[in-house]
């Protein structure tokens, strides 16, 4: 990110300070650039990062076009899912299976916010964020800044901070290593995705591979595992490797991009907001505690702020009962999987062969209906998920 002066003096009051440009900074910046209601709100965006590096690719699933349409670098309608139990390819009917790539999303969006006269930028380290009550200081090296909000998506400056080891409380990584190939011979198949291989070891915890082919000779492969600790480093290329030359049957192939990433999955209960300090992203708890995914969550999540902020609310800290539901969900199954009562690989089976994909899409969006849920909780066994479910409830 190009840093510029953030306006005259640091003592100038903004009407939002944005603390963070990763996805949840950036996704409500966008959102304030496209609604002229904002137009003259006077708004300063801060991050450590330059933002010039492609560190990650986002993959969601969407019904329709979005708001980053324009950027998205490839969509499948129909993707594969194969393990010991179940193997199909999956019709996601009105879905689209999107990938995003990061640096795509931050240019986009800087690009376009530094054509506009009251964004500020400034690409420094945030030290502290104090609530004054009558408004909010953001300070960093060069000074403090004022602000009558802060949207925050930097982790440490999250209201709940997770702490491993506390009761009723469930801690798994999503840890994955991702190669982008590409092969001299035309081999994949662009119009579908692999959402999950997970005729992989299934030793270390749930495992699975990920293979998202953006043309007949270039795809993303991806090792995940949803386990309490990492493996050591050589060991996620060897999978890679292995699962390449054994399973894709690909001898020749160049590794054009690489990428490795952690992300939490925990039933902890985030903080959404204190005083004038509004969390979003990671740090608002948006990472599906069952899944990782975070992307489509982060969106719902901006797009409330925006409307809270047009009805003039100053509290932004509504989850309604879906989302309230949708954390129950996942506690359960985080439950069972942590007390490794059953394996990952089965689970993801039994729901994926037993429900149409487009209500488990739904059921992992927090937007399936109670219908579809009783219909999911039937296809996994009974007399593991409801001792489990009867004793998160006890909590
Ligand atoms: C490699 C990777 C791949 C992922 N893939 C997917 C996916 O496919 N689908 C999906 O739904 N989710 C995915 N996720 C999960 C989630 O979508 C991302 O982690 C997402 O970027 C979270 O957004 P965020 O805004 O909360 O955090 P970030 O995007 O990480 O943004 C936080 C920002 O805070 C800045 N920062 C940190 N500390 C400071 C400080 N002290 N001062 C100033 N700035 C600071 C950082 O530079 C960063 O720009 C992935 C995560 C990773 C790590």
């Amino acid at each position: 990110m190009e840093a510029s002066q953030p306006h005259s003096s640091s003592k100038t009051r903004y009407d939002y300070i944005i603390t963070g440009a990763g996805c949840a900074g950036l996704s409500l910046l966008m959102r304030l650039m496209e609604d002229a209601f904002f137009k003259d709100k006077q708004i300063l965006l801060i991050d450590a990062s330059t933002k010039q590096i492609n560190d990650r690719t986002w993959c969601f699933w969407e019904n329709g076009a979005g708001l980053f349409e324009s950027i998205v670098k490839h969509s499948w309608a129909k993707v594969q899912f194969a393990s010991d139990h179940f193997s199909g390819l999956l019709d996601l009917g009105p879905y689209q299976y999107k990938m995003i790539e990061g640096l795509d999303f931050y240019q986009m969006v800087l690009n376009k916010a530094k054509l506009i006269d009251n964004i500020h930028f400034l690409q420094e380290r945030v030290l502290k964020i104090s609530d004054g009550g009558a408004a909010i200081t953001v300070s960093t090296a060069s000074g403090d800044f004022i602000a009558d909000f802060v949207f925050n998506s930097i982790p440490a400056f999250a209201s709940s901070k997770i702490i491993p080891g506390k009761k009723g409380q469930y801690h798994l990584l999503q840890h994955f290593k991702g190669w982008v190939i590409e092969t001299e011979e035309p081999i994949f198949d662009p119009s579908i995705a692999t959402l999950m291989d997970f005729q992989v070891d299934q030793s270390a915890g749930t495992t699975f591979m990920y293979v998202m082919p953006v043309s007949d000779k270039k795809a993303l492969v991806e090792y995940t595992l949803f386990t309490e600790t990492l493996l050591p480093e050589a060991a996620y290329g060897k999978a890679l490797r292995d699962y390449i030359s054994a399973k894709l049957k690909i001898k020749q192939y160049q590794v054009a991009h690489e990428e490795f990433g952690i992300i939490p999955m925990t039933n902890q209960s985030f903080s959404l907001q204190e005083g004038r300090l509004v969390q979003m992203g990671g740090a608002g708890g948006q990472i599906k505690g069952s899944s990782g995914y975070a992307f489509q969550f982060i969106q719902k999540r901006t797009a409330a702020i925006i409307t809270g902020l047009k009805k003039g609310h100053t509290y932004f800290n509504h989850k309604n009962l879906k989302q309230i539901m949708g954390e129950f969900y996942d506690t359960v199954l985080l439950n069972v999987l942590v007390k490794r009562k059953m394996n990952g690989d089965q689970i993801f089976s039994q729901i994926f062969e037993k429900n149409p994909p487009i209500s488990v899409l739904r059921f992992l969006d927090n937007e399936s209906s109670f219908v579809e849920d009783l219909k999911i909780m039937k296809s996994v066994p009974t007399r593991i998920f409801f001792p489990a479910a009867i004793q998160e409830l006890q909590r």
